[in-house]
């Protein structure tokens, strides 16, 4: 028998053995530019997925700044330097972008006090007021501070910036601009394939394969409304058995601009009972109408959700955010209950439990 086994052996070995035909040759300086290419693509799509966060979140946390216990004001402006990105992006930062020393303005949320101002993408802040804004390492939270201060102090800021023109011609431009109130919470875009999404009292994340799976901008803001409500909510507060995931946030879109001020990598993630998760979906869907979105469009979503990603996925969204049934006709009635209020003139507010004594939270839910 031994013959067989030694001739098994070698054909493995045989099967294992390198290619036949030669490598293609390719030169050094050709491999470098497609390396910076290849990483310009990479840190252009998470720009691109992390400006259509931006925009849901501020109009999302703006409408429904009356329901959160906390608030802070904001112009809708996303401002960097050439120290927000990793030493593998920085470089790719500067060919896309200009990034330096200098603060410049990365996003403007749509339809936020900054874009109504007439402010863009990429404007340099020269001045904010009448102090010079700060350049170099720390710039941007410097600078974050300093509007804080001026828009506390007199509600108004006048911003001076640089803006280049098609033809590369730098020009000044002042603008004034009012700020608005939104809801006072961090958020970001973790680069994860996962379609999932978190809340822990303090931010709102979304993955970028929650990014890639949301149809439009409302299914977005689905994602996004349900989130805060967790925090609105104060689920976490109210966990009594809160599952700690571990630290994935410090992964959060890390170098390239969402700022997570080393807090991610100390707070973890938690799952949310059943009786959270159909509260944050009812509440979820008032800061949704609140915030102008299509309310319309969210049973759906969980129903496309159910079928994309069936209960096997153990750690994905539809493993924290079982979808039922029972969630899906609660979403379509609360959709109804919604709109009657908007057709009456009623103020969107989620309705309280009746106070009855005995009251126990139905968690039998058909999963
Ligand atoms: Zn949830």
């Amino acid at each position: 028998m031994r013959a067989p086994i030694l001739m098994l052996a070698f054909m493995v070995l045989a099967g294992c053995a390198g290619p036949v035909t030669r490598q293609v040759p390719v030169d050094n300086a050709a491999l470098q530019r497609e390396i910076e290419k290849q990483t310009e693509i990479a840190l252009q799509a998470r720009a691109d997925h992390f400006r259509r966060f931006y925009h849901v979140v501020f109009r999302t946390f703006d409408g429904a700044s009356a329901m959160c216990p906390k608030t802070r004001q904001a112009i809708g402006i996303y401002p960097v330097n050439q120290y927000d990105f990793n030493q593998r992006f920085r470089k790719a930062a500067a060919r896309l972008w200009q990034t330096g020393d200098r603060v410049q303005i990365l996003f403007v949320a749509r339809g936020s006090p900054a874009d109504r101002a007439g402010v863009k993408p990429l404007d340099v802040i020269l001045r904010i007021d009448d102090t010079a804004a700060p350049q170099g390492k720390k710039a941007v939270s410097r600078l974050r501070k300093l509007l804080m201060q001026r828009l506390d102090k007199s509600g108004i800021v006048r911003l001076v910036l640089e803006r280049r023109n098609p033809q590369g011609v730098r020009q000044t431009i002042t603008t004034v601009v009012r700020p608005t109130r939104i809801c006072d919470y961090r958020f970001g875009v973790m680069t994860n394939d996962r379609v999932n999404a978190f809340a822990n009292g303090v931010f709102v994340v979304v993955t970028s394969g929650m990014m890639r799976f949301v149809n439009n901008d409302d299914e977005l803001a689905l994602v996004v409304s349900h989130e805060l409500a967790h925090n609105i909510m104060g689920h976490i507060q109210k966990m009594r058995r809160n599952a700690w995931l571990g630290t994935l946030l410090d992964l959060l879109a890390a170098g390239y601009g969402v700022n997570t001020q080393g807090a991610f990598g100390r707070l973890a993630l938690l799952r949310f009972s059943k009786a959270f998760e159909a509260e944050a979906d009812y509440v979820g869907m008032y800061i949704m109408a609140r915030a102008g979105w299509r309310i319309e469009r969210a049973p759906n979503f969980w129903r496309r959700m159910a079928a994309s990603h069936p209960g096997s996925n153990r750690t994905g969204f539809t493993r924290t955010h079982p979808i039922t049934s029972r969630r899906f006709l609660a979403l379509e009635k609360t959709v109804a209950e919604i709109r009657a209020k908007q057709a009456s003139g009623q103020p969107l507010q989620p309705e309280r439990k009746k106070p009855v004594s005995n009251q126990r939270d139905d968690d039998d839910e058909d999963e």
